[in-house]
């Protein structure tokens, strides 16, 4: 797993470095975590990383492709590993849990403007939002 983890990192020309790693690993294994759970996560294997060096790599990722940065109106920026596909996002209204929808044909965009105003339109990027199973569990009255 790490093999292939650095071999992403050498496909994108980015050093292969312990924090890059440790991030890429974390958000395979947790997508759409935000910037402070990125943190806790790659302190769990390097104690010593700073806020600012993880911070650093994630803004590298993202520029480099590896990382899709995704920001729900009015929730923090989160981050995952599926990148490239333009897939979609059902965000919970109550706890921000996020999961992935994907699109319906597969590649970007998926949706079709009704009217492009002339744009040369390349991805179309849709949040739906709701309450998720736990949410609505806790919610319904007994
Ligand atoms: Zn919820
Ligand atoms: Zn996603």
């Amino acid at each position: 797993m790490t093999a292939d983890l650095e071999a992403q990192l050498r496909a994108v020309s980015l050093r292969v470095t312990r924090p890059r790693l440790a991030v890429l690993a974390a958000l395979r294994e947790h997508p759409h975590v935000d910037t402070e759970r990125v943190i806790a996560l790659v302190r769990d294997e390097l104690p010593t990383v700073s806020h600012q060096a993880v911070y650093d790599v994630l803004r590298a990722l993202t520029d480099a492709g590896l990382v899709r940065r995704i920001q729900p109106a009015g929730a923090n920026a989160r981050y995952e590993t599926r990148v490239g596909d333009n897939h979609h996002h059902v965000v919970c209204r109550s706890c921000g849990a996020i999961e992935d929808v994907d699109c319906t044909v597969g590649h970007a965009p998926c949706l079709t403007a009704s009217d492009d105003h002339g744009y040369m339109i390349d991805e179309a990027e849709v949040v739906f939002w709701g309450t998720c199973p736990e949410c609505a569990a806790a919610s319904t009255p007994q």
